[in-house]
């Protein structure tokens, strides 16, 4: 963590330096370093503008070391490759003239532009983002870094796959873990699929490995049916309220219906619902728990057509894919046969991508059918 020690003087007064990095011909064949340097130069704020064969050669870093040391620069901004590769050398190369290496920004006219932009829209992407940087660069402040106290516990808020993944790894390394999910089930919406691709393992195999993993593991705590109501504090240090309520919504009073159907009980994994792994609570309670890092894990929620979008409503036969999938699971035939409603199908047209080119505003998906898995129940 970092904090932020103010300078005096406006931001106008900042004295800005830009680098261009023309990266042995890998930018500058395809940006015009010449004209992104002339029109840096008539960013206010910027003083210097200046490109170089390798930035992050020795030469190149001293370039900024010397603009630094003369005073001419106290803000700098390089135009190279991107961040991961080279942003601790010119942070480095800062320190080393005694400046804060906060001081800087980056952008990258490597592998957002020079890689996959050519002509004249390279070279104006590449000012864009030097133009973008430079006004970051002069709203930057010197920063000391600091420790701070971190709890060693996690909240993992999401009990599906990526959630108990999460959470059996902050265990394994020795961090005690508070899971809470909001249904009263472990698995997510893996659970409600049935062979996961590449490999083709049955999604109920995985779910069930893992939900056991975690059930078993004394550093984690799981609570179902929970959500969080407040938070507060910081990284490293951060305080929770949670609510442990019966289940409200009525996907999840439908599965525990299925449940109940299926004679299964607490722990055992129920096809296309997951594993209840404890008592649904009767009656609202309240929880607090203290955690240094939150993750949120909430998964996605599969899009639920509006009524006659594609005819979904208006004919029968016209399903989702998480129905689609159900179908075939749940035949004994093993899937070679679909039948929607009592007829065999016996040819399929799938539409792909449907929702995510919708217009905000235009095409609106149906909110209330949206947590179903079958989006035209009730
Ligand atoms: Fe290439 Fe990055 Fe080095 Fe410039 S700083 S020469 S873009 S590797």
């Amino acid at each position: 963590m970092s904090e932020v020690r103010k300078e005096k003087g406006a931001e106008s007064e900042r004295k800005v330096g830009v680098y261009v990095c023309r990266c042995g011909g890998n930018i500058s064949d395809h940006v015009d370093v010449e004209k992104v340097c002339e029109e840096a130069s008539n960013i206010p704020g910027v003083v210097v503008a200046r490109q170089d064969m390798f930035m992050c050669s020795d030469p190149g870093q001293d370039l900024i070391i010397e603009d630094l040391k003369s005073g001419t620069i106290d803000r700098v901004v390089v135009a190279s490759c991107a961040p991961d590769l080279h942003e601790m050398t010119f942070r480095n190369a800062i320190s080393r003239a005694g400046f804060s290496p906060y001081v800087y920004e980056h952008a990258n006219i490597r592998e957002q532009v020079s890689w996959v932009h050519h002509g004249d829209k390279a070279t104006d992407k590449a000012a864009r983002l030097v133009a973008a940087a430079s006004a970051k660069a002069k709203q930057l402040q010197p920063l000391e870094p600091i420790r701070v106290e971190a709890k060693r516990r996690a909240v993992v808020i999401g009990g599906g796959i990526a959630g108990m993944r999460a959470a059996k790894d902050l265990a394994t390394r020795g961090i005690k873990v508070t899971l809470l999910e909001k249904s009263p089930f472990l698995g997510g919406r893996a659970a409600q699929l049935h062979r996961v691709a590449p490999t083709g393992e049955l999604a109920s195999d995985i779910v069930v490995e893992l939900a056991e993993e975690v059930l078993a593991d004394p550093a984690i705590t799981v609570y179902t049916c929970a959500e969080v109501i407040e938070s507060e504090g910081y990284v490293g240090n951060f305080k929770l309220g949670f609510r442990r309520q019966p289940p409200e919504s009525q996907e999840d009073r439908d599965r525990i219906k299925q449940m109940a159907e299926s004679g299964k009980g607490f722990g055992e994994f129920v096809p296309f619902v997951g594993i209840c792994p404890a008592q649904i609570p009767k009656t609202s309670e309240e929880h607090t728990v203290e955690a240094g890092v939150v993750v949120l894990a909430t998964g996605i929620k599969p899009y639920a057509p509006r009524h006659g979008e594609y005819g979904f409503g208006d004919f029968k036969e016209v399903i989702t894919l998480p129905e689609l999938i159900k179908n075939m699971a749940q035949k004994k035939d093993n899937g070679t046969v679909l039948e929607l409603n009592g007829r065999t199908i016996r040819s399929v047209a799938m539409i792909h991508c449907v929702g995510s080119r919708q217009i905000p505003g235009i095409h609106e998906e149906d909110e209330t059918q949206a947590d179903t898995g079958d989006p035209r129940r009730g």
